[in-house]
């Protein structure tokens, strides 16, 4: 079997494309434009790049975008009142903290004073609750790009075996939460996992976001199975130079899967995409309009 290669690169162009137009007909109907804060403190040069593409798609799509980019010795307090004035300001909805922040800075203490309905990442605590109960909420940017992929390629994900690889706040634990929403069989897989690769090889889903390069192999994968990876890792490459892989050794993995997400070109531009559908989500649940339902949760 020869893996369908599902191109996110191309879903996510669908997704701006309908975000745009929902945008467009805010800003006829009501004259409401979508906006986006984003804050960065310090220089890190992997968070200036996302935090310049975040800024290109934000404007691309009509909506209003403003950055505060803050020095790395910035203090708590003075993080913590910017955050307090974008809560207030009737132009934004959506407040993006770019993490990691540097150490001397609470990372939750942050993320938990953003507005739960401006917290377009979806880390706020009352969001993660949400979710976890079945409520409306804000969903991290990552795993709702995953969903929609999986729901674009499989349609009713009821009792599908799934899988998730990886445990974190940001992708694994929400990723679970919302395949469980979804009516899914899951299960959490980590560094601690037992046989992780017979786990993962009874999956009809498998969702890969541990950070280890090409770590999963075709012995891991059921026949069929549709295989997400999430993991972005540099290498390098035999000839010299640099590349970005996934998780997934994806030539073997493709050989086996029915379906596999390439890296890159996979999840990644699903999440900045998800980023755009979660502000206009914000803008019409904060603004009292309905939101479009395929791009919430
Ligand atoms: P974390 O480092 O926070 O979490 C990694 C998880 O993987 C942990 O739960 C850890 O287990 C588990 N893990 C690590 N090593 C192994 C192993 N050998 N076997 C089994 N489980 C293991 O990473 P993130 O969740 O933040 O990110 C994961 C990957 O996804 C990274 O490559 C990251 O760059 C990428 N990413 C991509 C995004 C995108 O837009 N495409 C967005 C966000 C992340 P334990 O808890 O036991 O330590």
């Amino acid at each position: 079997m020869v893996a369908d290669v599902l191109d996110g690169k191309a879903f996510a162009a669908k997704l701006r494309a309908m975000v745009t137009k929902e945008v467009t007909r805010l800003k006829d109907a009501h004259g409401m434009t979508p906006g986006l804060a984003v804050v960065l403190v310090g220089d890190d040069p992997a968070s200036q790049v996302y935090v310049r593409n975040k800024r290109k798609q934000t404007v691309e799509a009509g909506m209003h975008s403003v950055e505060h980019r803050l020095d790395s010795t910035i203090s708590e307090e003075a993080l913590l009142a910017l955050v307090g004035s974008l809560n207030k300001d009737p132009a934004i909805h959506g407040i993006l903290v770019q993490l990691p922040l540097p150490s001397h800075i609470d990372e939750a203490l942050v993320i938990n004073a953003i507005a739960p309905e401006k917290d377009v990442d979806g880390f706020h605590v009352s969001n993660v609750g949400r979710i976890a109960t079945g409520q409306a909420a804000m969903v991290p940017c990552t795993p709702l790009g995953c969903l929609l992929l999986l729901r674009d390629r499989l349609g009713d994900l009821s009792g599908l075996n799934a899988v998730v690889l990886g445990r974190s706040n940001i992708v694994g634990k929400p990723m679970a939460q919302l395949l469980l929403r979804d009516s899914c069989t899951v299960t959490i897989a980590h560094s601690r996992t037992r046989d992780i690769s017979g786990v993962c090889r009874r999956a009809d889903i498998v969702v890969a976001a541990v950070g280890r390069a090409e770590m999963i192999g075709a012995d891991w994968i059921k026949p069929g199975a549709t295989v997400i990876d999430v993991g972005i890792n540099r290498i390098e490459k035999p000839g010299g130079g640099t590349g970005l892989v996934g998780d997934v050794a994806f030539a073997e993995v493709s050989q086996v899967a029915g379906a596999i997400t390439p890296v890159p070109g996979g999840v990644g531009p699903m999440t900045i995409a998800c980023l755009l559908a979660n502000t206009l989500t914000a803008c019409c649940r904060i603004s009292g309009f309905r939101a479009p339902a395929t791009l919430s949760v």
